[in-house]
């Protein structure tokens, strides 16, 4: 996993998911297209498992979803 710091993507992110169809993949450091499976969506270029925001994106996200947290790969 890179420990770099998160650069905002060219593309700042949709909060319309359904409409950018990209998820954020931390070993391209960037947004890209994916695959769903059952769990887990998987960027299309690596393979590695993509998240829905960035790292900034998920900082304001963490409050929502601390309960369950991310299973770090
Ligand atoms: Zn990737």
């Amino acid at each position: 996993m890179k420990k770099t710091t998160a650069q905002i993507p060219p593309a700042a992110p949709s909060r319309n998911e359904f409409y950018d169809e990209k998820k954020w993949c931390e070993q391209c450091g960037t947004y890209v297209s994916f695959l769903m499976s059952v769990n887990h969506s998987y960027c299309v270029h690596c393979g590695g498992r993509v998240r829905l925001f960035s790292r900034n994106d998920s900082a304001h996200f963490q409050d929502h979803v601390q309960r369950h947290k991310w299973q770090a790969s």
